[in-house]
This record gives C-alpha cells, structure tokens and sequence, in this order.
C-alpha cells in the first residue's frame, strides 16, 4: 500500500537497554525453565517497587485472577462481586471455577467500581435476591481502570463491614497509587499484568502481589502442579501450569528499571491531551479526581458529548484517526453488556453504559514520539 503512513499504536511494547542482555543471561547460565534467578529477582523487584510483602511471578494476569480465586477458596455456585466496567480478564476467572459473576457499576469521576452500588450488591446477595438463597459474595474484585486508582478506602471499608475478601485488579496499574499506597496493595491480593499492551511487558506475564505470605506460598505451589514434597510426582491437589519462564522474567527485570520513565511518559501523554482538549467543549478526560489519585496513566480516555462538540461524537473521531493509520478504541465493554454475561446479575445506575457509549481511548505508547502527537492533532484540529 503505497502512502499508507506508518502505525500509531494504542499502547505498544517499549524495550529499554538491559533486557536483552537479562534475557541472554538467562541463556548463558541454561536457565530456560520456568523458575530460576530471573523469577526470584523479578519478585524481589515487585516487592521492592509496590511494598507488597510477598509475591509470585505468574504467566499472566488472568491467571493471577484465577489463582486469587482458588486461594479464597472459591466453589461453584459462589458469588463473586466484579467491576463491570473492565476487561474479560477480570471476570472469566469467576466462570472458570463455576461460579457467579455479580457485575457493580462504576462511579463517574474515576469510572471504577461505585461503593454505593456495591453495598446494593453485597446486600442483595445476603438477603437471597440474587440467587434464591441468603449468600456471602466470596470476593470483591475492583479495578484500577487505565490506571486511575479506585476508591480503595471506602471500598475496603465495605468489606471489612461485611467481611468479605477483596482480589484487586492491578493489571492496569503498576506505577499508581492512592494516598501514596501502591494499586494493589490494599486488598487481600493484588494482580498485575506483563502482557504485550500494558506498562511494562514481559511479552505475556502477571504477578500476585500479597502481604499474606501463606497465600503467596500457595499460589506458587499451585501454579507449579500442585506437587506435593516427595521424590516422586505425587499430587493432593489439582495443579495449574501458571509460573512465569526465567527467560520471560529476565525481561521483567529490565522493564523495571525503567518503569518510573514509563509513568512519566504516560503521564506527560495524558497531559498533551488534557492541554489540547482544554479549550474543547464536550471532551472529558479520566482524570484524578484530586491529589491523593496518581494515575499511571496506561492509557489516555476520554468522554465526548456528542451535544456539546456540535455533533462530533466518540465514532468521528475513532474513525478520522483511524483513515490516518491511528489506533483509537472505544472504552472497555461493561461486561453486564456483553453477550456471555447476558444472565448475570448487575447492580448500577447507567454510569458505565455511558461511558461505553461515549468514551475514547487515545495512543497512550510511552514510545510515542512528537511526530506521531503532530499526525493525531492535525486529525483532531480537522474535526474540531
Ligand atoms: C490485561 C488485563 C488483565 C489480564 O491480564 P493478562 O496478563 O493479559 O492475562 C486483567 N484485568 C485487566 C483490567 C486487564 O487490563
């Protein structure tokens, strides 16, 4: 295709200097397995960098969820309270283990999980009106959506109240924190991802992060075949194959030594945008909602106002950058409106239908260089 102009992805991988050479040590030393010194450091790093106590490097975020949901002890037919506004990822892991996903709306100034229509859930399930029968919600998982960090303190308030155990989806959020405390860190388990799109990459990787040390031993011990102490093979439990390659966390080791620089870049993205939509009408960014929010910033969204821009809604402008070679997407699908949830009950009040209905995510890549903001604001300059 000629004069097709070159990519501008959402959010692409950002290599720094030292992961090449952590990976090719991971080859000089024949550490191809999934354990060895990489793994050890890469959780060090984690633990060092959220001031988690413990964690274990996994080879995905959703399988962090998964393992979370084991460890809480999780059985068909539980209930299990999710953001509805989120990724598939935080809510099939419900499904997996039989159980029933109770999707919570979002609130409008973070777009997370909405404490009032939480404790609306978690009521409803202990007065039986959600399955016929008076039940505890097993778990509470609440997402740092682009990495803007829920209200974790009223949240956990909820379920202290109502003892109920909290699996935080940090995958978004590795870099952001709530009154100076690590995404992740407040509930039970936190989870994050390494996958391909997020802040740091491994290629394909997660983590669960805890400060319950039996919890983290356990997801390691399952993540590994459940395998028993004994000279042979010997199993009473049922095992999953979820550790992370030594060769994939020599990369993690790499990306956290620029993870700082990789929030920076994010943030500084997120503050081109805001000055440029600043004189905008109709456009509302995801934004702090005050100080004690410090957003990562994974990706840039914003809300448009089809009645305030004059007529250019979230689809004009998905679609002007896009004939320009620009990856944009409409926010995450609320997962009470997807089609395999369809009979899943849900608790809201209509913010996340409207944020789906209205909401952009922009070229978020802390590689994104000014020549490509010059190409997404010469598009935008022609809508607007
Ligand atoms: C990416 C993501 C996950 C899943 O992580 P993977 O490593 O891709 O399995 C879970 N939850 C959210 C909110 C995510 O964005």
């Amino acid at each position: 295709m000629p004069n097709t102009p070159e990519k501008i992805w959402l959010s692409s991988p950002h290599m720094g200097e030292n992961e090449l050479k952590l990976v090719q040590e991971a080859f000089a030393t024949n550490w191809i397995a999934p354990l060895g010194p990489h793994v050890n450091g890469f959780e060090e790093d984690l633990q060092h960098y959220t001031g988690a106590k413990h964690a274990a490097a996994l080879t995905s975020g959703t399988a962090a969820l998964h393992l979370s949901l084991v460890i809480l002890g999780v059985k068909p037919g539980d209930l299990v309270i999710c953001q509805s506004m989120t990724f598939s990822a935080s809510a099939n892991p419900i499904a997996y283990l039989g159980a029933i996903p109770v999707f919570v709306d979002s609130e409008a100034d973070t777009w997370n999980m909405c404490s009032e229509s939480l404790e609306r859930a978690i009521q409803a399930c202990l007065q039986g009106e959600v399955s016929g029968k008076k039940q505890k919600p097993a778990a509470i998982i609440p997402v740092h959506l682009y990495g803007m960090p829920a209200k974790m303190e009223e949240i956990m308030a909820l379920a202290k109240a109502y003892e109920i155990p909290v699996v935080e989806d940090a995958a978004e959020a590795l870099g952001a924190t709530y009154k100076g405390k690590a995404c992740g860190t407040f509930g039970d388990l936190g989870v994050l991802s390494f996958n391909g799109n997020k802040i740091i990459t491994t290629s394909g990787g997660g983590a669960l992060i805890s400060d319950t040390e039996w919890m983290i031993k356990k997801a390691r011990f399952l993540a590994t075949q459940a395998r028993d102490e004994a000279p042979h093979y010997q199993h009473s439990h049922i095992g999953y194959n979820y550790r992370l390659s030594n060769v994939l966390a020599g990369i993690g080791r790499g990306q956290m030594q620029v993870l700082d620089e990789r929030v920076a870049a994010r943030r500084a993205n997120f503050e081109r945008y805001k000055t440029y939509f600043g004189n905008k009408k109709g456009i509302k960014l995801q934004e702090a909602p005050n100080a004690d929010f410090f957003s990562n910033h994974w990706l840039t969204g914003i809300l448009v106002n089809e009645s305030e821009t004059g007529g250019i809604n979230r689809e004009t402008i998905r679609m002007a950058l896009a004939e320009e070679n620009i990856e944009a997407r409409p926010l995450w699908k609320p997962m009470h409106l997807q089609p395999v949830f369809a009979k899943a009950p849900y608790f809201g009040t209509g913010v996340s239908d409207r944020l789906f209905q209205n909401g952009l995510c922009l070229p978020s890549g802390s590689n994104l260089q000014e020549q490509d903001f010059d190409r997404i604001f010469e598009v935008l300059d022609r809508i607007f």
